[in-house]
């Protein structure tokens, strides 16, 4: 995904503005590995080969999401039902 588009994406729950960290970019400003936090609700959404998963929580499995969040220094509580940073001191702290 371009990083530009990162401004015209919204939080799917709320519509609020959502934050990038990227982890993998190249020259074209095309973002390969990233993860959006929604600036409201705290849900963060991974972009994984350039595609930014943005599907209904109940569609997202933790499992497969958890080893690319472990790759980016990122520990999710696999008990959790939400995809959403339990302290966002901590989401704080991994913004660029
Ligand atoms: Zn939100």
């Amino acid at each position: 995904m371009q990083r530009k588009l990162v401004e015209k994406l919204c939080c799917p729950f709320d519509k609020n503005d959502l934050d990038i960290n990227v982890f993998h970019e190249d020259e074209q400003g095309e973002i390969y590995e990233g993860l959006l936090t929604c600036t409201h609700c705290k849900r963060y959404f991974p972009v994984i080969y350039g595609i930014p998963i943005m599907t209904p929580d109940a569609y997202r499995q933790k499992s497969l999401e958890a080893p690319m969040l472990k790759k980016w220094g990122l520990e999710i509580t696999a008990e959790e039902k939400t995809f959403v940073f339990e302290d966002p001191k901590g989401s704080e702290a991994i913004r660029e």
